[in-house]
C-alpha cells in the first residue's frame, strides 16, 4: 500500500489512541511535550491514560454513532492496545480518520491463529503449531507436536492469561476444559511446541509513511508466571542473533505495511536459531527503558511514526535495565520509595492505578549503569527494597 506523500500532522493537531492503559499514559506524555493535544478512546474512565491525555472518551467500541463523534476532532488514531475490536479500527477509517497501524495490522495480530498463518505464509521462522477447534483436534496435534507444548486461546490472550502449559497426556483434558469449553462454545486455540529457548528478546520498530523503518536495539528479556519482569539492553548476544532479529522485524513491518511502532518478540534457541514469539502493533513494555535510555524514546518514536514526520535516532546513551512493578510489590504494605530511589541511577515510573491486584502492572523501574549486569543489579536490587526485602 502507498501512503503517498500525505503532509505531516503537526503539533497542535489532537491524536487519538484506542485504549487508556499506561502505554497510552506514556504516548500522551510524549505527543504533549512535543505540542500535540491527545484523547483516548476507551471503556473504562477511570484509567492511567485519563492523568496525561486531555480528554478521554468513554464509550462502548461497538458504538459506531459514538466512534464518528469522537472522530470529528482527531487527526490520527493509533493503538496502545490489541484488544479492541478491529471492526472499531475499521469504523475510524471509514471515517476517514487515518488509522496507524491500520486495521488489518490489529486484525491479525491480535488473535494468534491469524499472526501464525501470517508469519506461516510469509516464511517468518516461529514455534511448530497447531490451530485446534475441538478435544478431537487437540488430541491429534499433541500427538503431532509432542510434549510438553503450550495451549493458548487465539484471542484475548495477554500476560500468560489464557496459556496452560502440557506437560503429560493426562493434562489435554483439563486444558481442554479451562481454555477450550468457552461459555458459547469452543474457542479457536493453537498448541504450540515446548520452545527450548536460551533466551526470550524482543525487537521494537517504527515504520514511518515513506517506509523508512528503525529499530532500537534488542532487550533480553526475562519473565517470571508468563509476565515481563525484567528487560535490558545491550542483550549481551552475538551479533548475528541480533541482525536476524533486526532484520527479521523490519521484514515484518514491512510485510504487514505498518505505519506506526510495532514489537515483535522472539525465542533464541540454544542453537542459535530467533523464532518469532508474538507481534504487538504498539509500544511495548520491553521498550520502556528507552524513555530514560535512548536518544528517542519509543513513544516519542511512536508520535513521529503516526505523524508522518521523520523518526528519531534510536541510538542508546547508557547500557539500561527496566523491572516491572506488580500488584504484589504492595503484599506488606505501601512500598518502600525512598529506599527504591536511593539506588543510584534509578528511575521511577507509576501508572496512577488504585488496586494493586496481584499480577497487575502498577508502574517500573529503570536503572542506567556501565554495563547491562550493573543495571539488572541496580534495578532488582532497587525493587527488592521497596518490597522491603
Ligand atoms: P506469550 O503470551 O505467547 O508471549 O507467552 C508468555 C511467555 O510464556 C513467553 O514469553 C515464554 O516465556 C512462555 N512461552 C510461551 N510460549 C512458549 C513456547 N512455545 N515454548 C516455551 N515457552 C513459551
Amino acid at each position: 500500500m502507498s501512503h503517498g506523500a500525505a503532509r505531516p500532522i503537526l503539533p497542535g493537531a489532537t491524536l487519538g489512541i484506542l485504549g487508556g492503559g499506561q502505554l497510552g499514559s506514556m504516548f500522551a506524555q510524549a505527543a504533549k511535550r512535543m505540542g500535540y493535544r491527545v484523547e483516548a478512546l476507551s471503556d473504562v474512565a477511570d484509567c492511567p491514560a485519563a492523568r496525561h491525555c486531555d480528554r478521554v472518551h468513554v464509550g462502548d467500541y461497538a458504538d459506531g454513532d459514538w466512534l464518528a463523534a469522537v472522530a470529528k476532532s482527531l487527526a490520527v488514531v493509533t493503538f496502545e492496545f490489541e484488544n479492541v475490536p478491529a471492526e472499531a479500527a475499521r469504523a475510524l477509517a471509514a471515517l476517514s480518520v487515518p488509522v496507524r497501524p491500520h486495521p488489518d495490522v490489529l486484525f491479525i495480530t491480535q488473535d494468534r491463529a491469524r499472526e501464525k498463518a501470517f508469519l506461516v505464509k510469509h516464511g517468518f521462522a516461529c514455534a511448530p503449531h497447531r490451530t485446534v477447534r475441538s478435544r478431537d483436534e487437540l488430541e491429534a496435534a499433541v500427538r503431532e507436536l509432542g510434549l510438553p507444548a503450550v495451549l493458548k486461546t487465539a484471542a484475548f490472550g495477554y500476560d500468560g492469561k489464557g496459556q496452560r502449559k502440557l506437560v503429560a497426556p493426562t493434562d489435554v483434558a483439563a486444558a481442554w476444559e479451562a481454555l477450550g469449553d468457552g461459555p458459547t462454545g469452543p474457542c479457536e486455540l493453537v498448541l504450540e511446541g515446548w520452545v527450548d529457548f536460551e533466551c526470550e528478546i524482543s525487537v521494537v520498530a517504527a515504520r514511518g509513511l515513506d517506509g523508512e523503518t528503525t529499530a532500537f536495539a534488542p532487550s533480553r528479556n526475562a519473565h517470571a508466571h508468563h509476565i515481563l519482569d525484567v528487560s535490558s539492553v545491550p542483550s549481551g548476544l552475538p551479533e548475528r542473533v541480533l541482525a536476524t532479529a533486526v532484520e527479521t522485524t523490519r521484514k515484518i513491518l514491512a510485510s504487514l505495511d505498518v505505519v506506526g511502532v510495532a514489537c515483535v518478540e522472539y525465542f533464541v534457541t540454544r542453537s542459535g536459531e530467533v523464532l518469532v514469539n508474538e507481534i504487538a502493533p504498539r509500544t511495548h513494555n520491553s521498550g520502556h527503558l528507552t524513555i530514560e535510555a535512548c536518544e528517542t524514546s519509543q513513544f516519542a518514536q511512536q508520535v513521529r511514526a503516526v505523524c508522518g514526520l521523520p523518526l528519531g535516532s534510536t541510538r542508546q546513551l547508557a547500557p539500561a535495565a527496566m523491572a516491572n512493578l506488580l500488584g504484589d510489590c504492595w503484599e506488606r504494605g505501601e512500598p518502600d520509595w525512598a529506599a527504591a530511589l536511593g539506588v543510584p541511577g534509578v528511575s521511577l515510573h507509576l501508572y496512577g492505578k488504585s488496586e494493586p491486584r496481584p499480577g497487575r502492572k502498577m508502574g517500573h523501574l529503570t536503572a542506567l549503569a556501565a554495563t547491562a549486569e550493573e543495571a539488572i543489579a541496580r534495578v532488582t536490587r532497587a525493587r527488592s527494597l521497596l518490597r522491603g526485602e
